[in-house]
């Protein structure tokens, strides 16, 4: 581990982006510097390059192949990853439409239902006159036998 990298004037994604504790000066380190001891280019002092989380030093040592390999498998599990995460919004937007159409058939019954009560108490109260006329008619009929009866 005595190879030092070579600060770079660009910086990559994969480059570890630390400041220098000693004199704050901003540092790029290819991700293969990590945990190792370099000298700051600034002020001299030898430095730690710091381990990105989730960067174990295993990562750091295994071959280049591995790296790659590595990285078209975090790949893969990240397309994976908002592949399910576009599958589960569709479905949460499949549910919300559903409970949408759900509560506006709810609303629909119940107006429908609201009628059937309204039209049945409609008929009652019909039928409750009809049963009126028909038991006044009736007495009325019965009376005039009475009537006819007594002259
Ligand atoms: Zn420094």
């Amino acid at each position: 581990m005595g190879e030092i990298p070579e600060l770079e004037d660009e910086i990559k994604d994969t480059d570890i982006v630390f400041d220098c504790p000693h004199c704050s000066k901003s540092l790029a380190i290819d991700y293969r510097g990590a945990g190792l001891t370099i000298t700051c280019s600034d002020c001299g002092n030898d430095i730690e390059v710091p381990i990105p989380e989730g960067m174990e030093l295993a990562d750091v040592d295994s071959s280049s192949e591995d790296q790659e390999l590595r990285v078209i498998h975090l790949r893969r599990s990240l397309h994976h990853a908002q592949e399910r995460i576009l599958g589960l919004e569709n479905a949460v937007e499949d549910l919300l439409q559903r409970r949408d159409e759900l509560e506006r058939e709810q609303t629909q019954q119940r107006w429908q239902r609201a009628a059937v009560d309204e039209r049945l108490g409609l008929m009652e109260s019909a039928l409750q006159a009809l049963t009126d006329s028909f038991r006044q008619l009736t007495e009325a009929v019965q009376g005039e036998d009475v009537g006819k009866q007594k002259s």
